[in-house]
């Protein structure tokens, strides 16, 4: 058995993606995003770029033992969210407030993602990626990401699709780009420049990871990205599949 140590990639394609203006993250859970993509996030705003979160849940599943008030944490964990996307320089962070865990790709669901494109006029979207087979993935997370392919191709882009925006001047709008986190990578992304900040990012979402030893969370977000970076000769990267949506 070989292994791979180097990998091709669409080097036009990944331009483009760190060139993208307008960029919107769909994901289900308060640090998904910094989870799946905060490294390749600070590069984007580094850039220039325009960057939003979406955010289906508000994490209340994650509820520590003995937390007495579950609208308390989840004020606590959207406001972690906030602070870390203030930190990596995203402007504004959109809470769904769908129940942790009861995420479902319905119409309601898709009209909420495609709104914000819209709003946003996102030239790039990335999300949970529904197809891996990896069975751990959680069930938020491909729900999740079906309603965002659905909200991406065709909705957003048709008329037809949600007419009731338009009463709120919102016009058919077409992404061009998409990246999927968490299944078959064929793009990679260097974050060895970003990856502290992304550690910081992870870092503020305290009622996730404050109570665990800070030593070996450290040492498996670095693992982590030194596994995705290793197929593109990358000493930290964050991977995903992308496709082109014209
Ligand atoms: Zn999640």
């Amino acid at each position: 058995m070989s292994i791979a140590t180097s990998a091709t990639q669409d080097l036009n394609a990944l331009e483009q993606v760190l060139s993208a203006r307008r960029v919107l993250f769909v994901g289900a859970h308060p640090d998904d995003p910094d989870a799946f993509a905060a490294g390749t996030v600070a590069r984007l705003t580094d850039a220039g770029a325009q960057v939003r979160y979406v955010v289906a849940t508000s994490g209340d599943k994650g509820v520590p033992n003995g937390e007495p008030d579950p609208f308390r944490f989840i004020a606590l964990r959207e406001d972690e969210q906030r602070r870390s996307a203030a930190y990596l320089g995203v402007e504004e962070v959109i809470f769904l407030r769908h129940r942790d865990g009861e995420v479902y790709d319905t119409q309601e669901l898709r009209g909420q993602i495609v709104r914000e494109i819209r709003r946003l006029k996102a030239d790039l979207v990335i999300t949970h990626d529904p197809l891996t087979r990896n069975l751990r993935q959680h069930p938020d997370h491909r729900a999740v990401g079906f309603a965002t392919l659905a909200a991406v191709f065709p909705a957003c882009r048709l008329e037809t699709y949600f007419p009731e925006h338009a009463a709120d001047g919102l016009e058919p709008h077409i992404v061009h780009m998409l990246l999927l986190g968490g299944g078959e990578p064929n793009l990679w992304i260097d974050i060895s420049d970003t990856f502290q900040r992304k550690i910081e990012a992870l870092r503020l979402h305290e009622t996730q990871f404050g109570q665990r030893d800070w030593d070996d969370m450290l040492e498996r977000w670095r693992k982590r990205a030194a596994d995705s970076g290793a197929p593109a000769g990358l000493t930290y990267a964050e991977s995903f599949a992308f496709a082109y949506l014209d």
